[in-house]
């Protein structure tokens, strides 16, 4: 005999294969627990999104026309003169930037004028790690005042895996554009270690197995320009779910990567192409990294593994050069905000004066070279140099200056203290 069981009114499901039943005030009305967790979830998002949508209607009210005014005014040499106060060296990337992000911004506020349609110029910045990079990208939204975003590619999932859709790189503008999103649609996204998902890198995750074209796909249509939908709190898609529609067309994106191995691809294809530049090419057999990549074609991407589509999608190149020794040594101390002015002002504050010797400036060079980490490295061993000292600084009034000298950097041994009233210095 079949015994009638009660069930969820929404799922169907019985009382025996759920946990709870909730029973309605009606006649044979029932909802089981997770059909209750779903419509909170749904309520949740919709709340959420209705919270950004007013958001944005306010900030909507006072747009981003300022931005688009001012930066209507901008030449590229007032682009690249910018940059040049934070950035070292990196000139042709520079003029690279300086005239795409132009092209890029006038290109927005010279539309509709006629038939013709300017595309969307993607940029490709190609250069060892801390070349400065990202620091580029982040310092010309910055001067341009648009919002920013980094990403990083290997977080990236094509849709239906475990990982972040790529539609969560512009959640991130849009969150940094105060959910503006008219002054997000207009933002720049980079979007790092694009090296890292060429077809060959599979695997990138022990939770999934996803090769990389699927996420260079995923990317293809938001780099293009396209109307995405947005989870509104991140996290992966769900159909029944509300969204933050966000215009990619004026969005500039900038991918970025190391591309270790490509100066090989390039050298071999150099190698065995033409004749007359073979010759030049293995006499100088000695052409490092910087050398080859100035040579960079798209063919060479390709056979790198990033997709046609992706590389037709980026179509200006910028090629960062690792940073030399003196380079190095003027990152250190030249750029506006560089790294040993900043732990000067830091010192000052205690009323301490800070030097570094010539050739502890040479040494730290130096060690980051070694470490391969390019800018990157310097701050990390320069915070290994300083943090002794801002340690004791604090506890001695007596300290007038502190010099920090080269056997400091390569022995260990203590910078000179100089006090109010005499010379000391403290050995190890
Ligand atoms: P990547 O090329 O790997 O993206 P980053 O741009 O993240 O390197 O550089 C790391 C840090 O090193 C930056 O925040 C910046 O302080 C410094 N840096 C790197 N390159 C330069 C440069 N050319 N001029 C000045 N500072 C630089």
């Amino acid at each position: 005999m079949d015994i009638e069981r009660n069930s969820c009114c929404f799922c169907g499901r019985s009382e025996t294969e759920v946990r709870r039943l909730f029973v309605g005030i009606t006649p044979n009305t029932f909802i089981c627990d997770d059909c209750v967790e779903n419509c909170a979830d749904l309520l949740y998002d919709e709340k959420l999104f209705n919270n950004v949508k007013e958001d944005t209607n306010k900030k909507n009210k006072n747009s981003n026309k300022g931005s688009l005014e001012t930066i209507k005014k901008i030449k590229p040499s007032d682009i690249k003169n910018y940059l040049d106060e934070y950035i070292i060296g990196q000139d042709e990337a520079k003029k690279t930037m300086a005239v795409a992000v132009y092209n890029h911004y006038k290109r927005i506020l010279h539309k509709d004028e006629d038939d013709i349609d300017i595309q969307k110029s993607n940029v490709l910045f190609i250069g060892p790690t801390g070349s400065g990079k990202t620091y580029m990208a982040e310092t010309l939204a910055k001067f341009l005042g648009v919002p920013f975003a980094i990403s990083d590619a290997t977080t990236l999932t094509e849709a239906g895996y475990v990982g972040e859709d790529v539609e969560n790189i512009l959640l991130k503008l849009v969150v940094n554009a105060d959910y503006n999103i008219e002054k997000a649609e207009l933002g720049i996204v980079y979007i790092d270690e694009i090296d890292k998902i060429t077809k060959k890198s599979e695997n990138m995750s022990i939770t999934r197995d996803v090769s990389g074209e699927g996420v260079q796909q995923a990317l293809l249509k938001i780099i293009e320009g396209t109307v995405a939908n947005i989870p509104p709190n991140g996290g992966r898609k769900h159909p029944q779910q509300e969204y933050i529609q966000v215009n990619t067309k004026n969005i500039l994106f900038i991918c970025g990567g190391a591309f270790d191995g490509l100066s090989n691809i390039i050298e071999n294809r150099l190698n065995t192409s033409s004749i007359g530049f073979n010759a030049e090419i293995l006499e100088k057999n000695t052409l490092k990294y910087d050398e080859y990549i100035s040579k960079c074609e798209t063919k060479d991407l390709i056979k790198y593994g990033l997709i046609p589509e992706l590389v037709g999608r980026l179509p200006i190149v910028a090629r960062l050069n690792s940073l030399d020794e003196t380079s190095l040594i003027k990152v250190l101390t030249e750029p506006k905000n560089a790294l040993i002015k900043q732990y000067k002002k830091l010192l000052q504050m205690d009323g301490v004066d800070l030097e570094f010797e010539k050739d502890a400036l040479t040494e730290i060079a130096k060690l980051a070279i070694e470490k391969n980490l390019g800018a990157r490295g310097l701050r990390n061993i320069i915070e290994n140099i300083m943090r002794d000292v801002m340690y004791e600084v604090p506890n001695d009034k007596k300290i007038s200056k502190v010099t920090i000298t080269k056997e400091n950097v390569c022995n260990n041994v203590k910078p000179i203290y100089k006090y109010k009233e005499k010379n000391v210095k403290v050995s190890a």
